[in-house]
């Protein structure tokens, strides 16, 4: 299995190249060359297999020959076991046709524990091969940090950094990633918001003297691994639901586009996927994208959903990569108009995304009343983003594809929003309930990418 960019420029890599390099060296994503297909027999035999066998049929095929079929069974099995649910990523009924996909297990309670727990695993075994290590620095607005901390902490061949908004993420948030005592993990607070931490994490993969003498690695959702891993839920959840047979409908809250792009993912290797159905919050670049054409950036307004408190989407760029046929060329050409603002779909490229995908957008008032309103009709206590996914899927059924809408987060890792809404407020499951009562490390910086690197290089060379 090979690897391309989608801007068309970079050496083609294999998967464990890709995996550890994160962002091409011409600025694009990685892409599979091609997508490995699923017949409907092999869908079909995934009924009544455990999360971990469904993992390793999914992802194996594009693995290539980077670890055996016993490694990577290996790695599956400890990137999960830490979950706090023998099913992993169970299915809730909302209504007669509408699901709630509960992706809150991990250890750090959000999705991103999906992909993280398996990277981590993945760098462990390919580093402990090659006895070399890397530098991680991830940029994050609240749970991918915590999940790469809770991931890598302890690990031996890396050293993780990770920048979050300062002031921008829940204290749940924060403290998941500020109370780990292990010395190779670093929180790092930015003056600024998610798309500046983003900014100057992409300005550290394009500085090359400072990426290659670090041996910089990325693990944010442009990582393919963590796309890959999230292709599984959509097999394990649609087969529970009679997939092949029956087709099935989601609705992602969306921030980055990787979580729905692994949904794209799992439509083009063969199942049976009616409608993705992107939900943003104020925050609605994609939104405005789908329903208009322009893709125009403007102001991040904070929310109560703040990990899609996004405008610079990042993994929308594998998205746009086929929906313009795979010409990396046309792709570039976007990005740099992004540069300057922002760029227009063109009509047949818009046409190709609405082939798959819908969306909604839910202002603040709507999350809040979401959150309430879910509550009184199903008692499901739902974090906001996960809100936000199913009010925008209840507006997106059509009566008769079951809609799965996908649980992001646990409700107590937002719970002011949850108890504004609610009168209730969520409490953090047993095994983490002395969270507040650990203490804080982390460093305050500037939004400043010379600043940045002479701190990591500061600190690695302890
Ligand atoms: C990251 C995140 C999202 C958005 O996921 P993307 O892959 O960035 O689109 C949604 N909800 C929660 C709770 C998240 O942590």
């Amino acid at each position: 299995m090979r690897y391309i960019s989608t801007r068309g420029n970079a050496p083609v890599l294999n998967f464990e190249e890709a995996m550890l390099t994160g962002l091409a060296r011409d600025g694009g994503l990685y892409v599979p060359e091609s997508i490995p297909q699923m017949s409907a027999g092999d869908i079909k035999a995934l009924r009544g297999l455990s999360y971990e066998e469904i993992a390793f049929r999914v992802m194996r095929p594009f693995i290539g020959d980077t670890f055996t079929d016993a490694e990577f069974r290996e790695i599956i099995a400890k990137a999960y076991a830490g979950f706090g649910h023998d099913a992993r990523a169970p299915l809730v009924q909302l209504d007669s046709n509408h699901y709630l996909l509960e992706l809150f297990h991990g250890p750090t309670l959000a999705f991103k524990d999906f992909a993280m727990q398996l990277i981590g695993q993945l760098f462990q075994a390919a580093l402990g091969r090659s006895g070399e290590r890397v530098t991680i620095v991830g940029a994050t607005s609240g749970d991918t940090g915590s999940a790469a901390i809770e991931a890598f902490k302890g690990l031996d061949a890396v050293d993780v950094f990770i920048l979050y908004p300062h002031g921008r993420v829940s204290e749940v948030q924060r403290r998941q990633m500020t109370t780990p005592s292990e010395s190779n993990v670093h929180a790092l607070a930015v003056d600024g918001h998610f798309d500046d931490c983003q900014a100057r994490l992409k300005d550290m993969f394009n500085d090359f003297e400072f990426r290659d003498g670090v041996r910089l690695a990325g693990v944010n959702s442009i990582n393919w691994a963590r796309v890959l891993a999230q292709v599984v839920y959509y097999f394990s959840s649609a087969v529970s639901l009679g997939a092949p047979d029956r087709k099935v409908s989601f609705t992602v809250p969306t921030g980055n586009f990787g979580d729905i792009f692994a949904g794209f993912i799992a439509k083009k290797m063969g199942l049976p996927i009616d409608r993705l159905v992107v939900a943003t919050n104020q925050n609605d670049i994609l939104h405005r994208c789908l329903s208009t054409g322009a893709y125009q950036t403007s102001q991040v307004h904070p929310s109560i959903s703040p990990s899609m408190d996004i405008q610079v989407s990042s993994n929308f760029e594998r998205a746009l990569f086929y929906a313009y046929g795979k010409d990396g060329k046309a792709v570039a050409q976007l990005m740099a108009e992004l540069k300057e603002g922002g760029f227009s779909v063109s009509q047949g490229a818009l046409q190709a995304l609405r082939e798959h995908f819908d969306s909604g957008r839910l202002s603040e008032e709507e999350t809040s009343a979401a959150i309430a309103d879910m509550q009184a009709r199903t008692g499901e206590i739902l974090c906001p983003h996960s809100a936000i996914a199913a009010k925008v899927g209840d507006q997106h059924q059509d009566g008769a594809t079951p809609m799965i809408s996908l649980a992001t987060a646990h409700p107590a890792k937002f719970p002011d929003a949850v108890e504004a809404a609610t009168a209730i407020r969520p409490g953090l499951p047993k095994r983490m309930a002395d969270l507040y009562d650990r203490s804080e490390r982390v460093t305050q910086v500037a939004n400043d990418l010379t600043a940045l690197e002479a701190l990591i290089q500061k600190r690695i060379a302890r």
